[in-house]
């Protein structure tokens, strides 16, 4: 089983970030004495450089928390690494506009011009216009991220959208090092700032092309076979070579790209449903959209690209010796695998609306017997009474009295994993072992 970096591995890289962003703001200070600021003008064009490195910084670091590269993934999770990057998002707009707005007031004072005529002189200095381009770009992506704006596009454009990120870097690139004080010279922090790039274009090209292009060469996967499970679910297993030294674990997901007619275009996450075993992979997907439906219509020998694992939803991240197993609806894919490499003693909780929503029932039980693990199947529509009791503080602590001291992994629908994890607060689960896949990225 693969190394748990964990928690450690996350704060040494918060650690290495912060240091980051502090080396480069840091020849800024050093060039700046106090005394050099002698009016608001001075004051608003420092401010604007310090603003234009930190944008600077926190763009590379944005680019490199979303290189894939299993390092990061591996220590600090492939959904912190989103939840990062979403958060960050809003500070890189931020920084982005106050250093454009901070420089070109600062421009406009010190050369007594008007806004306007202020854009036009820096428009004609070399790699300005794109660096104009650049902020406008970073505007739109911020807005893009808006949760609202985000839902109400479909996920394929908002994300091809938001690959444009990629064209920031290269056309803010130029005006950084032709015209940016402390980099158009060069020197230690020139070069310092020129690695950090390579550093982060390295990062790129390997975990998104080098890693992706090996697994598949190795591995070639292509469709067995579509079973259905249920009016609304089915499994696709897939078989390849040399399964056998695929370094899977339970609970992590791929994102698959089937080579099919109208789906080769996309790429989606999905759990695997069974633990790795060699001979071959499974998912297991709900119909809820075009691409799911499209998928259904599969046909063996499909070939298949496929880009990870990835995921911390494993059971190597347990904190305890024992795991209570929560999954709602779908949300079972991952907490099957899961449920494989659990050491014997585990618990399974297995929430769905009805009978004929329990998926993969036969394995779950024949496996509950292989493994000693105790599963409830608990079932009823979103007001019955029964399973909200069941799923409340005082009903977990009944089914499982010693649900405190076990890490608990949590898969389904938000509305539950938001309701479940109040109960198992409530019920004095330390929120460090609760475990969520959320389906979100
Ligand atoms: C880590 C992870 C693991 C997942 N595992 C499973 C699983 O085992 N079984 C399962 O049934 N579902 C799983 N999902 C959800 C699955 O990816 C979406 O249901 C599917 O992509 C929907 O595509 P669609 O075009 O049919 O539906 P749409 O109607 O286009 O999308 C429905 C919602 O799915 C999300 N979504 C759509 N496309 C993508 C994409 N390319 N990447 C990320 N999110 C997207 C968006 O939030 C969107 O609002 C998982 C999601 C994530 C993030």
């Amino acid at each position: 089983m693969p190394e748990r970096r964990g928690p450690a591995g996350r704060r040494l890289v918060v650690l290495v970030l912060w240091l980051g962003l502090l080396a480069s703001v840091l020849p800024w200070w050093l060039e700046t004495p106090t005394g050099s600021l002698r009016g608001t003008d001075d004051v608003l064009i420092a401010a604007g450089r310090i603003t234009g490195l930190v944008a600077g910084y926190v763009l590379l670091v944005q680019l490199l928390l979303m290189s894939r590269l299993r390092l990061l993934e591996r220590w600090i999770g492939t959904e912190q690494l989103a939840r990062w990057h979403r958060d960050i998002g809003a500070t890189l707009v931020i920084a982005v506009l106050a250093h454009t707005a901070l420089i070109l007031v600062g421009y406009a004072g010190l050369e007594r011009q008007s806004l306007f005529g202020e854009i036009r002189v820096l428009l004609g200095y070399e790699h300005m216009v794109g660096a104009f381009a650049a902020a406008g770009i970073m505007v739109a992506l911020g807005l893009l991220g808006i949760r609202a704006v985000r839902a109400a596009l479909p996920y394929e454009l908002w994300y091809y959208l938001h690959l444009s990120s990629y064209a920031v870097l290269v056309l803010g690139f130029g005006h950084q090092f032709t015209h940016g004080q402390q980099l158009f010279r060069p020197g230690p922090v020139r070069t310092g700032w020129l690695a950090l790039y390579v550093v982060v274009l390295v990062a790129l090209v390997w975990g998104r092309v080098v890693t992706p292009l090996a697994f598949n060469l190795r591995h070639r996967l292509r469709v067995a076979d579509v079973v259905a499970e249920s009016p609304d679910v089915f499994s696709i297993y897939l078989t390849g070579r040399r399964l056998d030294r695929l370094d899977v674990l339970g609970g992590q997901f791929f994102r698959w790209r089937f080579l099919a007619r109208r789906c080769w275009w996309q790429s989606h996450p999905f759990s695997l449903s069974a633990a790795g075993n060699g001979r071959w992979l499974r998912v297991t997907v709900k119909v809820v959209g075009s691409h799911t439906a499209d998928l259904r219509e599969l046909n063996p020998g499909t070939r298949v690209w496929a880009v990870g694992p990835a995921g911390t939803f494993t059971a190597a991240h347990r904190r305890r010796p024992r795991a209570l197993l929560i999954a709602g609806g779908s949300g079972i894919a991952p907490i099957r695998a899961l449920l494989e490499e659990m050491p014997p003693g585990a618990a399974l909780i297995y929430r769905a609306r009805t009978p004929a929503d329990v998926l993969l029932q036969r394995e779950l039980d024949w496996l509950a017997e292989a493994r000693g693990t105790q599963i409830w199947y608990v079932v009823g529509g979103r007001d019955d009474p029964a399973p909200r009791q069941a799923l409340s503080a005082r009903g977990l602590t009944r089914l499982v009295p010693d649900v405190a001291r076990r890490d608990v992994y949590l898969c389904g629908p938000p509305g539950l994993l938001g309701a479940v994890t109040v109960a198992l607060r409530r019920a004095g689960v330390p929120r460090r072992q609760i475990h969520q896949a959320t389906f979100e990225l």
